[in-house]
């Protein structure tokens, strides 16, 4: 069975001399949405809860930061009262001393919400975090899941990815929506067949690899591609380029040399 997720979408845009640019608010329940920018490909957390407004990774490109700020505004009446990473990069807290200089809380975990569950993982990088709001029943699980790219387990190796894949399986329920670092959001059934795809990636990787192949040669294997192309849930044409198709593979390649 597919499960179809339908969301109400609203765009808030804004053109000043400083600052243009469009963010996607996606509403997953009265106390939750998923903020986006039209030109950004981070999902950022929106969340309502008693002790405030709650934003989970807010980069939606510098230059939009304003009207991501104007969007939470907009939707809850109130600013941004604390802030919460799923990693360190860039992309997911290059937007927290902007809410900082506003007067937001950066907080190192979800341990004083009653309405957010936090995990903590190690796979993407070597502290990854997990939120589940239990009330939208939601978990925005950052660049452990990516629904636009290739998987990025460099951190944890196979292993932590799989124990990070098992732990969010385990929260929430079937119906739980799993919101992506990047791309769209999907189901419990996607996730699992995410974690098939990547354990069928390494494998192979792992037995080209045996065979005396190099990264570019194994790059031209018929099964790879195939197994790759099953990474593309969002059906671009332009999926991997191929300098990070062979990148994608030589990371794959040290993480299988150092046995994990
Ligand atoms: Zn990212």
């Amino acid at each position: 069975m597919k499960i179809t997720l339908f969301f109400i979408a609203i765009i808030y845009s804004t053109m000043t001399l400083a600052n243009s640019g469009s963010i996607l608010a996606t509403e997953l329940s009265k106390e939750a949405f998923i903020l986006k920018s039209i030109d950004y490909g981070t999902n950022i957390g929106l969340f309502k809860t008693t002790k405030g407004i709650v934003l989970v990774d807010p980069m939606p490109g510098s230059k939009n930061l304003d009207t991501l700020n104007n969007a939470v505004k907009d939707l809850y009446g109130e600013p941004v009262k604390f802030i919460l990473n799923t990693h360190e990069h860039s992309d997911h807290s290059g937007g927290n001393a902007y809410f900082v200089e506003k007067g937001g809380i950066l907080l190192d975990d979800a341990g004083n919400f009653t309405e957010i569950h936090g995990l903590l993982a190690k796979s993407h990088t070597v502290e990854d975090k997990v939120f589940f709001h239990k009330k939208s029943n939601s978990i925005f699980a950052g660049d452990i899941y990516d629904t636009s790219w290739h998987p990025t387990f460099y951190a944890g190796g196979l292993s932590g990815f799989n124990n990070t894949i098992e732990a969010i399986l385990k929260l929430g329920n079937e119906e739980s929506i799993i919101v992506p670092g990047h791309g769209k959001p999907t189901s419990k059934a996607e996730l699992r067949l995410f974690r098939e795809n990547t354990s069928d990636w390494v494998s192979r990787v792992k037995k080209l690899k045996n065979d005396g192949m190099t990264a570019i040669e194994i790059k031209n294997d018929a099964q790879i591609k195939i197994i790759l192309e099953r990474f593309n849930v969002e059906k671009r044409t332009d999926f991997i380029p191929d300098n990070a198709f062979v990148r994608f593979i030589e990371r794959t390649l040290s993480v299988i040399e150092k046995g994990v």
